[in-house]
């Protein structure tokens, strides 16, 4: 691997042997051996078919707010889309390449009187993130705005789906099964009042404030919601808020936030998921889904 990375050229900010708890909400993970960020689309295009032609494993990142690494090395390479940050505003229509803060640009289009995107306001993940996964909440998500995406395929070819080939469902699109990395989305959103749109992005702000335990680290919500009921709930009512383990805790805020209170390992969260999981299952006979994704534990 050394020697395929030494011949990329000096547009590429290349790191090596970096901790991955630096580089995900949850603060946990190994050693990368290494961080590569491409300047430019064509740039991202040019490493990942280097990195393919080479058997070399990769993965991509946005902001890191849905993964859990392991504690493990990851023998590959963290592409980190930081640098593919460039939108262009053309009317109601926004495009935008995907390292793309989300937060930033519901700001951004809410300050220009665009409504669309006020779910994402309280999203810490990047516009490819985003869209990988159709994120969403207050009853919005990504698929509602995407018109297109422009991805590259597994034969690293650059392709543009509309929103209806994206396969968008909840908390999915196709770009999982198909190994499509996202390079840039077109968002198409709607003018609205840009007062009542920044009301309503402060208003879900100081929610999510009282509501989540957003003074530690985490990523977000660990189970998605079964049908007609809330995790969380199911989870306070077991009397699990508060239960640790390791560093490792079951918020006493949000019973469906597991926070790293106290230097955590990555085993330490994911056993205190299955162990909450077990727990849910022989109380209630359900299944919960863990929405976070676990990464080199294999
Ligand atoms: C405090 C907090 C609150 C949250 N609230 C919500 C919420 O309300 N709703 C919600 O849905 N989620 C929420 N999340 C979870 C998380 O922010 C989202 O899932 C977000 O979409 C992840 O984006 P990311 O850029 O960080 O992706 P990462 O975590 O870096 O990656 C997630 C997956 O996407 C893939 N990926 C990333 N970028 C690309 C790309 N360009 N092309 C192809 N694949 C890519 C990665 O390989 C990985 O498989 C929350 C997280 C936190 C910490």
């Amino acid at each position: 691997m050394n020697n395929v990375i030494a011949k990329l050229d000096d547009s590429y900010k290349i790191l090596d042997n970096e901790l991955l708890s630096k580089y995900t909400t949850y603060k946990v993970g190994g050693v990368a051996k290494y961080i590569i960020y491409p300047s430019s689309i064509e740039k991202l295009v040019e490493l990942v078919k280097l990195l393919r032609e080479n058997n070399i494993k990769f993965k991509v990142i946005g902001n890191g707010s849905n993964l859990i690494f392991s504690s493990k090395e990851y023998d590959g390479v963290i592409i980190k889309l930081n640098e593919l940050n460039k939108v262009i505003y053309e009317d109601n229509i926004v495009t935008v390449e995907a390292g793309y803060s989300a937060i930033k640009l519901a700001i951004e289009t809410a300050n220009m009187g665009l409504s669309g995107l006020e779910f994402a306001s309280g999203i810490p993940g990047a516009i490819g993130g985003l869209t990988y996964m159709n994120a969403g909440a207050y009853l919005s998500d990504m698929s509602r705005i995407v018109d297109e995406v422009t991805v590259l395929d597994k034969d690293n070819n650059v392709v543009t789906l509309k929103n209806e080939d994206m396969g968008f469902a909840y908390r999915r699109s196709i770009c999982s099964e198909k190994e499509y990395i996202v390079l840039k989305v077109k968002l198409i959103l709607e003018h609205g009042n840009k007062d009542e749109i920044l009301a309503l992005i402060d208003n879900r702000r100081n929610r999510r404030l009282n509501e989540q335990p957003l003074e530690y680290p985490s990523a977000g919500s660990v189970f998605r919601n079964p049908e007609g009921l809330y995790s969380g709930k199911l989870i306070e009512d077991l009397g699990l808020k508060g239960y640790s383990i390791g560093g490792a805790t079951v918020s006493t805020k949000h019973a469906n936030f597991i926070i790293n209170e106290n230097n955590a390992t990555a085993e330490d969260i994911r056993e205190l998921i299955l162990y909450v999981k077990q727990r849910v299952k022989e109380e209630y006979g359900i299944d919960l889904i863990c929405e976070q994704e676990f990464v080199n534990w294999e």
